[in-house]
């Protein structure tokens, strides 16, 4: 099937979307035997991974040690296959939303997150190509959720889905649409490029874990529930059941993003860290107080010595202290 797709759109941009789990490792090893097997020479193949800032430490460091080392074996095979690394602008990004501007961290009623950091940086560099020309390959499976299997069921072909996006629609290609989780692993470990891709890593980080948070809202986005990889700092889910399974499992780097993932839930929901209305002035809780927002800040700080690692960059810092500025007078005008 995908051997036939890459024929029938030969001069076609190939896209192909990658997040590091498993659903998307298993498309793009069934791309690259296909491509292999038709000797068709595709102008232009680029592989995304959108990179939110705040994906799980874990799978972010194999998800990136994995696109540097593909980039050497795509270059030894002389498969022109480019890689390009998303990201949110800055304004949208988690804790300059958080930090910055006092937005409460996302709940199932208020997921603000999906959107903003994994799905529009993908869109708009999708929006950017000419759709006629452009194909996506997608991990996408049928069977992941009710809302996405009524809508795969309406359409003629599975494997071939129509988006819309910027200049118009463009064809989304699903490798894997039919295939189990059992199936999905078969392709992981049957299949041998890219070699860079490490079977064993990720079959060991996905114990914990069931599935990943979309990044192109197609053709109807599942909620991420417990048990999916995305970003460490998600208060969606009510535990983080990935982060805790790979603690257990020895990754004991993780504990401290954990503690300050179960602390912000928390202390999300105490009204003393809020203001009173709304930013329109509208009933019900507000954004975080600028005293709270000083405390987050605070935190991520400890969690940065801590780890080692850099969690918000100098020019988000940048950003957040005049955002504060801003609120700070928009506060003044207010009490006036
Ligand atoms: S993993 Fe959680 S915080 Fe991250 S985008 Fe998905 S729902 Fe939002």
């Amino acid at each position: 099937m995908t051997a036939e797709a890459i024929r029938a759109r030969s001069t076609a941009h190939w896209i192909i979307a990658f997040s590091g789990g498993k659903d998307s490792s298993a498309a793009l090893k069934i791309f690259l035997a296909a491509y292999r097997r038709t000797k068709v020479r595709l102008s232009r193949i680029t592989l995304i991974y959108c990179d939110t800032g705040v994906e799980n430490p874990v799978l972010d460091v194999y998800a990136k040690a994995f696109l540097q080392q593909a980039e050497q074996e795509f270059a030894q095979l002389e498969l022109s296959i480019k890689i390009e690394l998303l990201k949110a602008p800055i304004p949208d990004r988690f804790f300059v939303r958080i930090i910055g501007r006092g937005y409460p961290p996302p709940t199932n009623s208020f997921r603000w997150c999906t959107t903003g950091l994994r799905i529009k940086p993908v869109s708009e560099f999708i929006a950017k190509q000419n759709p006629d020309d452009t194909v996506v390959v997608l991990g996408l499976r049928q069977s992941e959720s009710r809302q996405r299997d009524r809508a795969l069921a309406l359409s003629a072909n599975l494997y071939w889905q129509k988006q819309r996006e910027g200049k118009g629609d463009y064809d989304l290609f699903l490798p894997i649409v039919e295939m189990s989780v059992p199936e999905v692993w078969d392709a992981i470990f049957g299949l041998s490029l890219p070699t860079a891709l490490d079977r064993s890593a990720l079959e060991a980080l996905y114990r914990g874990a069931s599935g990943e948070c979309p990044v192109i809202k197609a053709p109807t986005a599942p909620p991420c529930a417990s048990g999916r990889f995305g970003c460490w700092t998600c208060t969606v889910v009510r535990k983080d059941k990935s982060a805790s399974e790979l603690i257990k499992s020895g990754h004991s780097q993780l504990k401290p993003f954990l503690a300050f993932r179960d602390w912000l839930a928390e202390f999300r929901n105490d009204p003393a860290n809020r203001w009173k209305t709304r930013r329109n002035g509208s009933a019900g809780l507000g954004p975080f107080t600028i005293d709270a927002r000083k405390e987050i800040l605070k935190r991520v700080d400890s969690l940065e010595d801590l780890s080692g690692t850099t969690i918000i960059d100098t020019e988000e810092r940048g950003v957040i202290a005049s955002l504060w500025t801003m609120d700070h007078f928009a506060r003044l005008a207010f009490r006036r």
